[in-house]
């Protein structure tokens, strides 16, 4: 069985050769690794030179929104016009920690939403008990054109229709394996399967039975287990499915080609 990691955290992870070496012995064949800042973008973006399973995504995590001034922000869209990232973000609003101000989530997710418009890339988004303003704000600025992924979904039926009518995928991780996540379990059967993606997050959100573990992106088998043991669809399916929602979302070329 093949997998995807649609969104992983590999630069705060350690002993990347062996975190690689395992996730291909899971039959983890590509991994997207995000960043959340400038430093973890360009992370991001050497390790998919030096790997060829591993591709970026450069952006600025809403927590991180205040560091963005003009020359910070600069630096990030040249980043991301430079070094051919297959998304941008991680990007959005986080009203349950509210790290940065409000106002300064909203004015950088605004512009990476225009920067994903300006290079035809999907979007990779975060969205924390901010459900109704992301859906919003995505509306307003025209992101379906470019479509993503609300990574981490967490929100409920009605913000589920919101973004997969703008064109939007899922993003579901270990989560669906916690014992509390049955409304979870329940939504991702009405969502069409072409819009679910599966992905650790790691090395945050260890699913069961390894939570409290760091986890990594072995561990998407287990993701993917779970999904589809909530679709009561057999895994090997659920598995292709995914595999190919992830790759087509973000134009990963089959494994082996350039
Ligand atoms: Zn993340």
């Amino acid at each position: 069985m093949r997998f995807i990691d649609s969104h992983a955290h590999l630069d705060l992870l350690p002993d990347l050769p062996g975190v690689l070496a395992a996730a291909s012995q899971a039959g983890v064949e590509q991994i997207v690794t995000i960043g959340v800042d400038l430093e973890s973008s360009r992370a991001a973006t050497k390790l998919a030179a030096a790997h060829a399973q591993v591709f970026a995504s450069v952006g600025l995590h809403p927590h991180e929104a205040e560091k963005a001034d003009e020359s910070y922000w600069r630096e990030l869209q040249t980043l991301a016009r430079q070094s051919r990232p297959v998304a941008i973000g991680e990007c959005g609003l986080d009203f349950y920690r509210d790290l940065s101000p409000r106002p300064a989530q909203r004015a950088v997710f605004a512009r990476q939403i225009a920067l994903a418009l300006q290079l035809n890339l999907p979007l990779v988004v975060h969205d924390r008990q901010a459900h109704a303003e992301t859906a919003a704000m995505l509306a307003e600025h025209d992101a379906g054109r470019v479509g993503g992924v609300l990574h981490c979904f967490s929100g409920d039926l009605d913000l589920a229709r919101q973004v997969l009518d703008l064109g939007f995928s899922l993003g579901i991780t270990g989560v669906i394996t916690y014992k509390n996540a049955q409304a979870l379990r329940e939504l991702v059967r009405l969502v069409p399967t072409e819009r679910l993606l599966i992905e650790t997050d790691c090395p945050y959100l260890t699913p069961d039975p390894w939570r409290g573990k760091p986890n990594q992106p072995a561990f998407v088998a287990r993701v993917c287990a779970g999904l589809a043991q909530a679709l009561e669809r057999p895994l090997e399916e659920v598995a292709a499915l995914t595999t190919a929602n992830a790759r087509r979302l973000f134009a990963l070329p089959q494994p082996g080609e350039a």
